[in-house]
C-alpha cells in the first residue's frame, strides 16, 4: 500500500542572502576587464572568496595570483573586492601593471580611517581574523600603528604606554555579537579609546546575521551556502550553531547527505555574502527532489545598495550595454 504522508520538509529561504553590492561591483568588474582587455587578466587573490564564482572566472581565462610577481609585466591586474596593502599597489606599479581597483568602498572606509587615526597618532586596533586578506590590507596602510585583535582574550593582553591615544576598526564581516563582545572588553579596559561614527561591519554582514539570527529559532537545520574561506559564511554558520541548531557551510548540493536531514525537517537557507543565487537554487532543487520540500521566502529586511564600477570601466559599460 502507499505510504500516506503527513510529513514534509519545509523550506525556510532567507532574504537578505547572497551577493552584496560589492560583490556584484566586483564580479561585473572582472567580467567587464575580461571583455574589454581579453584574456589573461590577472587577479590578487581571489576576486571574492568562493569557489564557484573562482571556478568559472578561471574557466573565462582570469588568473588568479597571490603574489605580484607573478604578473608578467605589462599585463592587466584587478585587485579584489576584500582591498589591499599600499605596497602591493606600489609594486604594481613598479612592474607597471595596469591595475583596475575592484576593492569594496565600504573596505576602502576602513583604509581611509586607519589612514586618518595612524597620521593623528594613535594607535589603531583592529578587530579582525589573522590572515585575512582583508585584515593584511588595512594592516598594510599603516603598518607600526595597527595591533590586530581576535577575541577578548587578546584585549587582556595589550599593554600600552602611558598616555597612548587608542582607536578600533573592525574587519567588516565579523560576527556582531563577537565584535560586541570585544569591543566592550576594550571600551572596559580603555574607556578613552575612540571610533568611527559609524562602523565598521558592513550592512550586508549585519542583514545576512539578523536574517539567519530571526529565522532559526522556527528551522532544525541551517543551511548556509559559501565557501569555507568566506569569513562572512562562517559568521553565519556559526550564529545558528549556537543557537543549537544543526548547522552546514556548503559550496553546493555535492557538500550534503541525504542523512543530514529527516523527512518533516524545517531547513532554513541562507548564503554568504560571495555566494551566488545559483548555487542556492541548485541546492534547493537537490532538497525538491528528495524530500519533496516546499519552499517559503521570507524577506527580513530590504535591501538596494549598488556601488558604481572602478573608474577605468565605467565608459566601457556604457559602450557594452
Ligand atoms: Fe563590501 Fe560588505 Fe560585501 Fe565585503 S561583505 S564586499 S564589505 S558589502
Amino acid at each position: 500500500a502507499p505510504v500516506a504522508f503527513d510529513r514534509f520538509m519545509k523550506i525556510i529561504l532567507a532574504a537578505p542572502r547572497g551577493f552584496c553590492a560589492g560583490v556584484h561591483m566586483a564580479i561585473d568588474s572582472l567580467s567587464l576587464t575580461l571583455q574589454k582587455f581579453g584574456p589573461p587578466v590577472y587577479v590578487y587573490h581571489e576576486i571574492v572568496h568562493n569557489q564557484f564564482v573562482v571556478n568559472e572566472f578561471q574557466g573565462k581565462g582570469a588568473v588568479f595570483v597571490n603574489a605580484v610577481d607573478e604578473v608578467p609585466r605589462g599585463s592587466v591586474l584587478m585587485f579584489s573586492a576584500h582591498g589591499v596593502s599600499p605596497e602591493i599597489r606600489q609594486a604594481a606599479k613598479e612592474r607597471e601593471l595596469f591595475a583596475i581597483d575592484a576593492t569594496c568602498p565600504l573596505v576602502t572606509k576602513v583604509h581611509l580611517e586607519a589612514i586618518k587615526y595612524a597620521k593623528a597618532g594613535y594607535t589603531i586596533i583592529l578587530i579582525g581574523h589573522e590572515g585575512h586578506d582583508e585584515v593584511l590590507g588595512t594592516m598594510g596602510e599603516a603598518p607600526e600603528a595597527i595591533v590586530l585583535v581576535e577575541d577578548e582574550a587578546d584585549v587582556d593582553a595589550l599593554q600600552f604606554p602611558e598616555g597612548t591615544r587608542l582607536a578600533y576598526l573592525t574587519q567588516t564581516t565579523l560576527s556582531v555579537d563577537d565584535a560586541n563582545r570585544v569591543i566592550s572588553r576594550l571600551r572596559s579596559r580603555f574607556p578613552e579609546i575612540e571610533s568611527p561614527p559609524k562602523e565598521d561591519i558592513c550592512y550586508a554582514t549585519q542583514n545576512r546575521q539578523e536574517a539567519v539570527r530571526k529565522l532559526s529559532d522556527e528551522a532544525d537545520v541551517v543551511v548556509i551556502l559559501g565557501s569555507q574561506n568566506s569569513s562572512n559564511s562562517q559568521r553565519l554558520r556559526e550564529l545558528a550553531a549556537e543557537k543549537g541548531q544543526r548547522a552546514f557551510l556548503v559550496d553546493g548540493p555535492q557538500d550534503l547527505s541525504e542523512e543530514q536531514f529527516q523527512l518533516d525537517d524545517t531547513v532554513l537557507i541562507s548564503a554568504g555574502a560571495s555566494a551566488p543565487e545559483s548555487v542556492v537554487q541548485s541546492v534547493i532543487e537537490w532538497l525538491q527532489q528528495r524530500f519533496d520540500a516546499s519552499v517559503e521566502p521570507r524577506e527580513i529586511r530590504k535591501e538596494d545598495v549598488r556601488f558604481p564600477l572602478p573608474k577605468p570601466l565605467r565608459e566601457y559599460a556604457k559602450e557594452a550595454k
